[in-house]
């Protein structure tokens, strides 16, 4: 029977020559040092999703904190969903967020590693050097059944109430042809699948092992699926089933949408003598709508989407403490505790993880980034924001590289006295009065500060006063003398025990130029815009305000 087997396997894979012996020596075992060894596996069928980037994001991390090994393989075996330049757009989504794989692809042909190809097209030789394998020994079976044929199976099967839904058990025709007469059938060029052979022992449940869910009893699998398709290609089952063993995977760290193919895995690795690696399933973020929590989607929701980021001008940083906030929730206070370690440092924790999803919230995503920005210095905030206006933001780039050191100059000014930024693209609007060139104020005729008494005699009286030289000392000496001219009290104490006996305070004083200059009744320090923007622009802009309250 053996032999015959062998003759099946020679008849479907003649030119297969490779034995799995083979491949078990050149992937030989990784170090025992190297005892954690994870892997982000996508797809190349689009833009990257933010949950996968939450799930490189964790096995990066719990890769990379236990000194193991974390590699990058593209699963393209489905060709008709691969897009042309898929795995760049991987690898440059990865590298943009700052996320490092030890092994995988480059680009679009390369691969870095010992334990390549890593990308399924690129490895076909080896699925089928396995599954001939397993067909010689007689565990996997050509199937000639058409679509048709599968189709009225299934009808059979719920007509009769059939707990078994699928080609398995006795509905698994092909498994009972002879070897010759399915060699005849290859040799009449019919066209067929391989199937492995569900080997559940008659146990109808089984016991699965989750990091993150503990274990969970589910029904076993009784399907004889397809582990090579019509294609010669692998499926996903088998492909990442080989792949995961080959590349000494440790850890599958992937969404829990795998969790019903979980039994079947661990069957397929039982089947092939591998030992399987431990598994942790990850639930997807959610999003709050109404009262219900549904997953983030790629159609509804743009902050799904990673170029979202990009181009709201968020720290990559802080996208990925918010993430790592998501991942484990112990991370906030972690934080709160260690404000000089690098997220790096984190431990994450699989048991730990939700079993249920986190819920993304926008709000605390920004008030991250708020703390993140608050931390930089100003040469990041300058690396930042020159990055990021150089591919989102002509005109401020523009506006930048035309003098970047009175651009740098300017960053202190708001960044300093803790101004609010989450993301860059808040800059313009935020700072307008530093970086729109064509600044006017956007004034409001209700102003209640611009109803005071003496307002346009102060205006009129500061700019004539105003000397871009003056040291900050002087320049609010000069201030003084205006409000006592117009009896605006200079001491505030004074002024709040006695607020009748003057028009208003030095406060107000400075608030009209503060208006004058920014639009705004809230800005960073008048002082140092004023020496930001120069003398010219200081008195164009208080000379406006003039002008339109005596219009
Ligand atoms: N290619 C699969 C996906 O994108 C990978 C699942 C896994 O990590 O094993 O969903």
């Amino acid at each position: 029977m053996e032999n015959n087997y062998k003759k099946l396997a020679e008849a479907i894979f003649p030119n297969i020559n490779k034995n799995v012996e083979y491949y078990e020596n050149l992937y030989s075992e990784r170090s025992k040092k190297n005892n954690v060894v994870t892997r982000f596996a996508p797809s190349p069928t689009g833009y990257m999703h933010l949950g996968g980037l939450y799930i490189s994001l964790i096995n990066q991390s719990f890769a990379h904190k236990q000194n193991g090994t974390f590699f990058l393989r593209i699963e393209d075996t489905d060709q008709s969903r691969i897009l042309s330049n898929g795995v760049t757009e991987i690898i440059n989504t990865l590298h943009n967020f700052d996320i490092n794989f030890d092994e995988g692809p480059i680009n679009e042909t390369e691969d870095f590693g010992e334990y390549g190809p890593y990308r399924q097209s690129d490895r076909k030789e080896i699925y089928q050097t396995y599954a001939k394998y397993l067909i010689e020994q007689g565990k996997a079976y050509p199937c000639f059944c058409t679509k048709d044929e599968l189709e009225k199976i299934r009808e059979n099967q719920n007509k009769v109430g059939e707990s078994l839904i699928g080609y398995g058990g006795k509905y698994a025709v092909c498994r009972n042809l002879t070897v010759n007469e399915a060699i005849k059938k290859i040799e009449n060029g019919e066209s067929f699948v391989i199937r492995l052979k569900a080997d559940n022992n008659g146990i109808k449940r089984v016991t699965v092992k989750d990091i993150i869910r503990g274990e969970i009893n589910m029904e076993d699998n009784e399907i004889d699926v397809v582990i090579i398709k019509g294609d010669g290609l692998p499926t996903y089952h088998f492909a990442h089933v080989i792949d995961d063993h080959l590349m000494r995977t440790t850890h599958v760290i992937r969404a829990d949408e795998w969790i019903p193919s979980l039994p079947l895995h661990l069957q397929m690795f039982k089947t092939l003598g591998f030992k399987a690696p431990q598994y942790a399933h990850v639930c997807p973020i959610l999003k709050l709508e109404g009262d219900s929590k549904r997953k983030l989607s790629k159609r509804k929701d743009p902050e799904a989407r990673v170029g979202f980021y990009f181009e709201q001008g968020f720290p990559i940083i802080a996208v990925k403490e918010y993430l790592l906030n998501l991942i484990n929730s112990r991370f906030e206070l972690w934080r709160e505790k260690n404000p000089e370690l690098s997220y790096k440092d984190f431990d994450i924790n699989l048991n730990e993880m939700s079993k249920s999803g986190a819920l993304f919230d926008l709000n605390k995503l920004l008030n991250v980034s708020k703390r993140i920005i608050k931390n930089m210095t100003d040469e990041e905030v300058f690396q930042g924001i020159l990055n990021w206006s150089k591919l989102y933001s002509n005109n401020l780039y523009q506006f930048i590289i035309k003098d970047e050191n009175k651009f740098k100059s300017s960053i202190p000014i708001w960044h300093k006295n803790r101004m609010d930024i989450a993301k860059w693209n808040e800059i313009e609007k935020n700072f307008d009065y530093l970086y729109d060139l064509n600044f006017l104020q956007k004034l409001n005729i209700n102003n209640e500060f611009l109803n005071f008494p003496y307002v346009l005699e102060i205006l009129k009286d500061y700019i004539e006063s105003y000397n871009q030289n003056d040291e900050q000392s002087v320049w609010f000496e000069k201030i003084k003398n205006i409000a006592n001219k117009y009896n605006y009290c200079v001491k505030i104490k004074e002024y709040k025990n006695n607020p009748k006996n003057y028009n208003g305070s030095i406060v107000d004083v400075t608030t009209f130029i503060r208006i004058a200059l920014t639009g705004k009744k809230d800005s960073p320090d008048i002082y140092e815009i004023s020496q930001y923007i120069k003398e010219e622009e200081v008195k164009k802009r208080i000379k406006n305000l003039i002008d339109y309250l005596t219009k």
